[in-house]
């Protein structure tokens, strides 16, 4: 079994998912006794591209082409699933990013794959048969796929497993796949980067608040507090409604989906769609007024207290540390 894994960047930096990603590739290669080919796409330096041997790749397929310079979802899976026959690969791994989650059917779909989508751990392999544990019924649930076609797709959880270091020097190929026209259908004109903050999606921190804060006045506390801990910002969805913050900001089942290593819920009182996208995080505190919010159930430590107090002395305590 031979792995192609995407990895993914964003203006020529890697983004911390694609390490982790060709990390999970690599532990399934050792376990196969198989290589790592990653294939990337757009503008990216030579050094970036060797980076992705530290994790693991022996080969990095680079696709540069002025059609691509952004991201087309029918396009990059064509190239993706072109790289995966160029590499006789018969698993790709991609992230399940916000990306991965429409390229990872389409290429699926292209080799005649079977998929495993959200995979939180590695898969069990015996002979062709993958078992790949998975987040279900967004994210209340664990589910167990088993791939048993000759061709595979897995999408990774960011987050969910850790990037490492092997240090090798992978070889670099320019990869020129023909393009064709009806990929090029949607093109997205322009991105517009809504901040230069931490991404969400990605963030091993996110300091999230609800309601309980009041208004959008009082984020100032809420913003601090993440900027200490080098965190992104979320926001239940009835704050984002009330327009207090950015939709882009909205975790659960209507919005982003997290799996950062700690979430820290303010003034939010744990319902269950807002608990279905923060329930792959590793650790959960919460800091509530109600001893009997709902969130306290699943959180690993709780704060009983008015947010109003409790922040600041924790940013000042976490500032002074
Ligand atoms: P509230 O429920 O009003 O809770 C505010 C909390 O703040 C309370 O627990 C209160 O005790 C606490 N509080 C008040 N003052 C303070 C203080 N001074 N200090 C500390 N704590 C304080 N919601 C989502 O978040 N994401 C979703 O994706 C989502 N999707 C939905 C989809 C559907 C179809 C539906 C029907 C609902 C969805 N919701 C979603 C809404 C969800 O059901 C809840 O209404 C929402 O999550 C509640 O937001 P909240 O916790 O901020 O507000």
């Amino acid at each position: 079994m031979s792995i192609l894994v995407y990895a993914e960047h964003a203006d020529g930096t890697f983004k911390k998912s694609a390490y982790e990603a060709v990390s999970y590739a690599k532990a399934i290669a050792d376990i196969t006794n198989t290589w790592v080919t990653a294939v990337t796409i757009g503008d990216i330096s030579t050094s970036e591209l060797a980076s992705l041997g530290h994790y693991g790749a022996t080969t990095v397929l680079h696709v540069s082409s002025e059609q691509l310079n952004r991201f087309i979802n029918q396009a990059y899976a064509s190239v993706v699933a072109a790289a995966a026959n160029h590499a006789n690969a018969d698993l790709v791994i991609v992230s399940n990013s916000f990306s991965g989650k429409g390229l990872a059917p389409r290429i699926a779909a292209k080799l005649g794959a079977g998929l495993a989508d959200g995979a939180v751990e590695l898969p069990v392999v015996e002979g062709n048969k993958l078992t790949v544990k998975k987040t279900a019924f967004s994210g209340k649930a664990f589910a167990f796929t088993e791939l048993i076609s000759d061709k595979k797709v897995i999408s990774l959880n960011i987050n969910a497993f850790e990037a490492q270091e092997t240090g090798d020097t992978p070889q670099i190929e320019t990869f020129s796949p023909p393009i064709e026209e009806r990929d090029l259908a949607t093109i997205v004109e322009e991105i517009v980067r809504i901040t230069d903050k931490v991404s969400l999606p990605e963030a091993e921190i996110v300091v999230s608040a609800g309601r309980g804060l009041k208004g959008p006045e009082n984020w100032g506390m809420i913003e601090e507090l993440a900027d200490a801990l080098g965190a992104a910002t979320a926001c239940s969805k009835p704050v984002s409604d009330a327009g207090w913050r950015p939709h882009s900001e909205h975790v659960g089942q209507t919005g982003i989906t997290v799996s950062p290593n700690l979430y820290i819920a303010i003034g939010i009182s744990g319902a269950i769609q807002h608990l279905a996208g923060i329930s792959a995080s590793k650790t959960i505190v919460v800091i509530n007024k109600d001893p009997e919010a709902p969130f306290f159930k699943v959180a690993d430590y709780g704060v009983v207290g008015d947010a109003f107090e409790v922040i600041p002395k924790l940013t000042a305590a976490i500032k002074a540390y």
